[in-house]
C-alpha cells in the first residue's frame, strides 16, 4: 500500500488519518534508525504531516521535539503536499521494552523541554508556538500542544510498528477535532470509539488503509471523505543550495577545504551526500562575498 493521507468530516468532527509505512521505512534507511529512533521519528513525521494537511499550498511546518533524552532532538518538516523529511540527533540508541512491552519512545525522547511547532504561512516571520512536554512519547505532546497553544482540542494517534530486522511493518496516525458547535451527544460517542482504538500501526499492520481506519475510528457515523493525498519523504536540498551553505563558511575554513582538494557534505535532514571538488570549491570561493 502506498502512503497516503485522507480527510473526512462526520457528523461535527473533523478528521485526518495517514498511513506512513514507506516514508518510515526510507527515514530509517536515510538515517541508520534503530527501533527507538524509527519509532520516534517516524511518530513525528506522521504527526507533522497531519498538522500540515491543512495548511494551504505552499505552507509548511516543522516539528522539534528536544526533552532532553538520548535521542537527541527530533525534527520534521512537512507540506500539505505530502511531503515530509526529518531527522533525529542520535539514531543509534538502544533502550529496553517500556512496561507496556512497546519500543520506549518517551524513554529515548525525554519528558524535560519542549515541542516547538513552527508554522510557515508565506507571511514575513514564521509563527512558532511551545508547550512543555508530557511524556515524550509524541502523541499525546502534540495533543497537548494543540491545546494548549492553539486552542485546539483534538485526539491525536501516532504509531510506528518495527520489527527485529528494524524495518517498519506498519505506520500511521490520526487527528480528530471537533468543530465548532459539535453536540455532547457526538464528543460521547467518539469518546467511546476512541476507547476501543488500541493501536494505529496495528491497523496499518492489519492492512487497513487511511479510510479504513476512518472509519473503524468513526464506527456508528456518518463519513464523508473529503480527499486523498499521496505521501512521500521528500527534501529540498541540493548541491546549490549545500554550495550556498558553502560560500557563507569563513575564508579560513573554505581555504582549508581547497587546500584538502575536495569536500563532502552530509544533508543532516535525508542523509544525502554531495561532493565538491577542488574545482568547484574555488569557484564557491571566489563567486562568495568576502572582505
Ligand atoms: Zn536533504
Amino acid at each position: 500500500m502506498k502512503d497516503h493521507l485522507v480527510k473526512a468530516t462526520a457528523e461535527g468532527v473533523r478528521v485526518y488519518a495517514a498511513v506512513t509505512t514507506e516514508l518510515v521505512n526510507e527515514a530509517i534507511s536515510r538515517h541508520d534508525c534503530y527501533p527507538v529512533a524509527a519509532a520516534a521519528l517516524g511518530r513525528t513525521m506522521t504527526g507533522a504531516l497531519l498538522m500540515a494537511a491543512n495548511l494551504k499550498n505552499e505552507e509548511a511546518i516543522t516539528i522539534k521535539f528536544n526533552g532532553g533524552g538520548p535521542l537527541g532532538t527530533v525534527t520534521a518538516d512537512a507540506t500539505p503536499e505530502g511531503y515530509v523529511r526529518g531527522c533525529v540527533g542520535e539514531p543509534h540508541v538502544n533502550l529496553p521494552l517500556n512496561s507496556l512491552g512497546k519500543i520506549d519512545v518517551g524513554g529515548g525522547v525525554g519528558t524535560n523541554g519542549l515541542v516547538t511547532v513552527t508554522r510557515f504561512t508565506g507571511l514575513k516571520e514564521p509563527v512558532s508556538g511551545s508547550c512543555e512536554l508530557t511524556d515524550g512519547e509524541i502523541a499525546d505532546d502534540l495533543m497537548n500542544y494543540l491545546y494548549v497553544s492553539e486552542q485546539t482540542p483534538s485526539s491525536v494517534g501516532l504509531g510506528v510498528l518495527v520489527d527485529k530486522e528494524f524495518k517498519c511493518i506498519g505506520a500511521g496516525g490520526f487527528i480528530i477535532q471537533p468543530l465548532p458547535g459539535a453536540s455532547d451527544e457526538v464528543i460521547d460517542k467518539l469518546e467511546s470509539n476512541l476507547r476501543k482504538v488500541n493501536s494505529v500501526s496495528r491497523m496499518v499492520e492489519r492492512g487497513l488503509d487511511a479510510k479504513g481506519i476512518i472509519e473503524e475510528l468513526l464506527e456508528g457515523f456518518e463519513v464523508s471523505c473529503l480527499s486523498t493525498t499521496d505521501l512521500a519523504f521528500r527534501c529540498h536540498c541540493s548541491k546549490e543550495r549545500i554550495g550556498g551553505v558553502l560560500a557563507s563558511l569563513d575564508k579560513q575554513d573554505i581555504d582549508s577545504l581547497i587546500q584538502d582538494g575536495q569536500a563532502e557534505v552530509v544533508c543532516h535532514f535525508c542523509g544525502e551526500k554531495y561532493q565538491f571538488d577542488k574545482e568547484e570549491l574555488q569557484a564557491i570561493a571566489s563567486s562568495s562575498k568576502r572582505d
